[in-house]
């Protein structure tokens, strides 16, 4: 037997391991949802070296239960209203299962060509039950990939624009050869990574400009064509435009058709990040307002670790133009080289992401589809939809409270009428309670408290729940708490 796998034992842990996920889920409404340990708690519990010989599994269990679990935030509990949630599920628990079991490595197509041709299909799914054009397919110019991140989604966009900005000899030169400076332009509320990624890039941070937003959270087109023009006319090269649909404080919708027509006087890369309002897109009532104007962009991501029920990491990547992508990231050293790749008749999806290695992380984005169906997806988005505008009208109705904007989907930002210090009071005491966790932001240059509908095991009890602990959050002390 080799010691480091033995079938009958894997097959005995597989199963513990199972029944003790199982088991934390069921027991997931009883517990607190955030944690309340202090820095450096959890290590003080942990041995201070590794151990030397080996453990039974059951004292590792034992030891979740001791010192991991109450030491996490749990993302999964029907409780969760934080930030946007990163709702998981057995058939992608499962599938991320299958591809560590599996164990292989899909830098290319030849090193296991199911790993290639399983994601670029299952990325065609997806783009047409979301409604994207053909040319963002893999039947087109273009085609999909699976990042870790929005974050890279939004990387590798910007090195591909950047290269077509110089023709290709940014990679070589570096951009301080480029004959202009690169600028590239997001919305105020656009995510903090495209300002993380025109640093990597090389451009600087300093080229970002950041547009501001209108009353609903969408990017100003015209103080874009100003921005875009006066670059122009300094002798800077506009290079990258990132569309924000859903941005992460209130979920505004910028004007992707717009901004694209002003980016192609530019002719700059137009990169669309719907890392969490994307998804909603698989409802054709919502399809237009999220997809509008992707027939004329370069990329458009959208993470179905956020709100498709497949655990992180799965960001889906689409882009119209492949060679743009390959042309800036590929590197063929000999011990990549072979006939596959020589014949162009494959993707290396090496040649699309930061990273050599890459995991068969299709596997989960595959189970979850085949497992729930498209329109099991789609009914729950619905409802999250129905009982996030259910929240909104009450707080709409409450005289203490007040709506920072409509709901964007599932997504409600409201505040106290007090102002922000009594807004972050309320926040303290929602969240103290312990039965829901919510998070703030900024919008409209106010402090909101976001309630993003969205958990895997909420139901509409449990939004009626968090109305109920707001409203509790929200009363006067009563006589016997204010007496000393
Ligand atoms: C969540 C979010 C991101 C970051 O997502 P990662 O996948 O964690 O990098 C980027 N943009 C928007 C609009 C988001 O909501």
């Amino acid at each position: 037997m080799n010691p480091a796998f033995d079938p009958e034992r894997f097959r005995r842990e597989g199963r513990a391991v199972v029944d003790w996920l199982a088991d934390y889920w069921a027991g997931l409404e009883d517990r607190r949802v955030a944690h309340t340990v202090d820095p450096g708690d959890v290590r003080a519990a942990l041995p201070v070296a590794a151990p030397e010989a080996p453990e039974p599994l059951a004292a590792v269990l034992a030891d979740l239960d001791r010192v991991i679990v109450p030491a996490l935030t749990h993302w999964q509990h029907p409780g969760f209203f934080a930030y946007f949630p990163a709702s998981t599920a057995p058939p992608s628990i499962l599938g991320e299962l299958l591809a560590a079991g599996l164990g292989v490595q899909g830098m290319l197509w030849s090193t296991s060509p199911a790993c290639t041709e399983l994601e670029t299909h299952v990325l065609d799914w997806v783009a047409e039950l979301l409604g994207l054009p053909p040319r963002l397919s893999s039947r087109g110019a273009g085609g999909g990939v699976i990042l870790d991140s929005a974050s890279s989604g939004v990387l590798v966009a910007l090195v591909a624009a950047r290269e077509r900005a110089t023709a290709g000899r940014t990679n070589a030169a570096g951009v301080g050869a480029a004959p202009a400076a690169l600028t590239a332009y997001a919305s105020g509320d656009a995510h903090s990574c495209v300002e993380k990624g025109v640093g990597i890039a090389g451009l600087g941070r300093d080229s970002l400009r950041r547009i501001p937003v209108d009353s609903a959270g969408a990017m100003d087109t015209a103080a874009l064509e100003r921005a875009m023009a006066d670059d122009a006319a300094a002798g800077r090269r506009p290079c990258l435009v990132v569309a924000t649909v859903g941005t992460t404080a209130r979920g505004g919708i910028d004007p992707v058709a717009a901004i694209a027509a002003v980016a192609a006087r530019h002719g700059a890369w137009v990169h669309v990040d719907a890392a969490w309002a994307g998804t909603a897109a698989l409802c054709p009532e919502w399809r237009a307002a999220l997809t509008d104007g992707a027939d004329a962009v370069d990329s458009w991501g959208t993470n179905p670790h956020k709100w498709l029920l497949v655990n992180f990491d799965c960001h889906c990547l689409w882009v119209a133009d492949r060679g743009a992508l390959i042309n800036s990231l590929s590197t063929k050293p000999e011990y990549l080289r072979n006939a596959a790749t020589e014949s162009g008749a494959v993707i290396d999806y090496s040649d699309w992401q930061v990273p050599l290695g890459r995991r068969f992380r299709a596997l989960k984005l595959w189970l979850t589809l085949r497992l729930f169906g498209a329109e099991a997806l789609r009914q729950r988005i619905r409802d999250h939809v129905t009982w996030a505008a259910w929240f909104a009208d009450r707080v709409a109705a409450d005289p203490r409270l007040v709506l920072l904007c409509p709901p964007s989907l599932s997504l409600v930002c409201f505040a106290a009428t007090g102002g922000d210090a009594a807004t972050l009071e309320l926040l303290a005491r929602i969240n103290g309670a312990g039965e829901v966790l919510v998070s703030h932001a900024r919008v409209a240059d106010r402090i909101a408290i976001r309630l993003a509908v969205g958990a895997t095991l909420t139901e509409r009890r449990h939004v009626e729940g968090a109305w109920r602990i707001i409203n509790a959050a929200l009363a006067p002390p009563s006589a016997a708490e204010a007496a000393p």
